[in-house]
């Protein structure tokens, strides 16, 4: 695979290359340049498998110039060993609970993914290990922290804005100790991703101590989240799938959708998108006017999504080839506030009984709004459930009082102790703490 920067430098980078520098030189991100259009009959052929199959079949058309394809294989086998299933609500729309991995949210498939990767990817061999520096706004950290814990000749650094995640989701990141290191920084999420950018724009420390990124920058988280598009483009009915398929996705970063605009890129047939934000909504109003306006992002209960200057934005308009009006012909956004998010978690409880988590009550209350509108109204909506309702328990109980359940895989963490060390949001310090090894 062959990548380049989205701040135009020409120079191009292999997969290994860019996995390991996270951000380009010139401090754009890295898009592959080089992503195959696959066939009908491709695609057809996925239907049926398990979804780690489908994960190597659809990798190995990316990566296979770059590793083995045995490898691939028993990488995506251990990566992908839970199951991606579509719950329908309506005869016209299901959810996608992504939730299915060890920290019950999406960000499972590109952390797991990147963890075993990322060892294979490292360019020096100056001795030193291979440090990952990581802001989350919550679910992040619990996913890159339990990905990459334990692995061998890797260390990591979890940045999170202090007193702004749940203390379930502190708790998933938080206690594991050993080459995971997390940091409470006194700031928003926005301050632990300018503290993250700035250490690697320091060229020395980020060689001499082999810095790379876990964010949704690092090109390996995104290209396994590409799997389960099409995970639900085999699972569901080919009556369904014909008239197409609109994925509605929560959205903070934009990673997520990023990587279903690379599957719909590699020719995945009919499938259209929506984005749904919280109140932080640069994107919509992007969409909207034409105008990029990143802002200090605003708090709110879907705090995975409260991002007010998404990262992944520049990746979007360089898949529409910078024209706003392109963009704007395909892609539907929308922002909805706290009041309706608990509303619509009310009104899905009441009327399906089902439960969902308020970054997933936020794709539910678009897909209403828009899937009437003329390039969505004849396909099937996909509404991707980013996280499990227990995430959010505070939420969940103000909503709908006393009907989530807490997996066991949750609440043994409350009797963990959390080992976050406390700093300000200062790059001087974090820079301290990596050279102090
Ligand atoms: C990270 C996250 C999002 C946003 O995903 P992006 O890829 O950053 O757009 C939405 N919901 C949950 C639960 C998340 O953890």
């Amino acid at each position: 695979m062959k990548l380049i920067s989205t701040a135009g430098s020409p120079t191009t980078v292999t997969f290994k290359e860019a996995v390991a520098h996270g951000l380009a030189p010139d401090g754009g991100l890295y898009m592959p340049i080089d992503l195959p259009v696959l066939p009908v009959s491709f695609w057809q052929g996925l239907r049926g498998k398990r979804v780690h199959e489908i994960a190597s079949l659809l990798l190995k058309t990316v990566i296979s110039d770059e590793f083995d394809e045995a490898f691939i294989d028993e990488l995506c086998a251990d990566a992908f060993n839970f199951e991606v299933p579509i719950i329908p609500l309506t005869d016209r729309a299901g959810v996608m609970e992504l939730f299915h991995g060890p920290t019950l949210a999406f960000k499972d498939f590109g952390a797991r993914f990147m963890a075993r990767i990322m060892p294979e990817c490292k360019v020096s061999n100056n001795g030193r290990p291979l440090t990952v520096l990581t802001a989350t706004s919550g679910d992040t950290g619990a996913a890159v922290a339990q990905g990459f814990h334990g692995v061998e000749g890797v260390r990591v650094f979890v940045l999170y804005p202090e007193g702004k995640v749940t203390p379930l989701q502190e708790r998933q990141f938080s206690t594991l100790g050993g080459n995971v290191t997390s940091l409470a920084v006194n700031g928003t999420f926005d301050d632990c991703q300018r503290m993250v950018k700035e250490a690697f724009s320091d060229a020395t420390l980020s060689r001499d101590y082999n810095l790379t990124s876990a964010n949704s920058i690092n090109i390996a988280r995104l290209l396994p989240q590409m799997i389960y598009y099409v995970s639900a483009w085999s699972v569901l009915p080919p009556a369904i799938v014909l008239p197409g398929i609109t994925f509605v996705v929560p959205s903070g970063n934009f990673g997520n959708l990023t990587a279903g605009l690379f599957a719909w890129k590699m020719g995945l047939p009919g499938v259209r998108f929506i984005s749904s934000t919280n109140a932080n909504d640069i994107v919509p109003k992007f969409i909207e006017n034409g105008s990029f306006e990143p802002r200090a992002s605003v708090q709110t209960i879907s705090n995975a999504m409260d991002v007010g200057n998404p990262s992944n934005f520049d990746r979007i308009l360089a898949i529409f080839d910078n024209d706003h009006t392109k963009l704007r012909g395909f892609l539907g956004a929308a922002a909805v506030s706290d009041e309706t998010t608990r509303d619509v978690i009310r009104k899905v409880w009441a009327r399906h009984r089902y439960l969902v988590d308020p970054h997933t009550a936020t794709g539910l209350e678009v897909w209403n709004n828009m899937h009437q509108l003329p390039h969505f109204n004849n396909s099937y909506g996909v509404i991707l459930s980013t996280a499990h309702p227990a995430k959010f328990i505070e939420t969940m109980e103000e909503a709908v009082p006393g009907e989530t359940r807490i997996p066991e895989r949750l609440s043994a963490l409350s009797d963990k102790e959390v080992l976050s060390k406390h700093i300000p949001a200062d790059v001087s310090i974090l820079r301290e703490l990596i050279t102090s090894e």
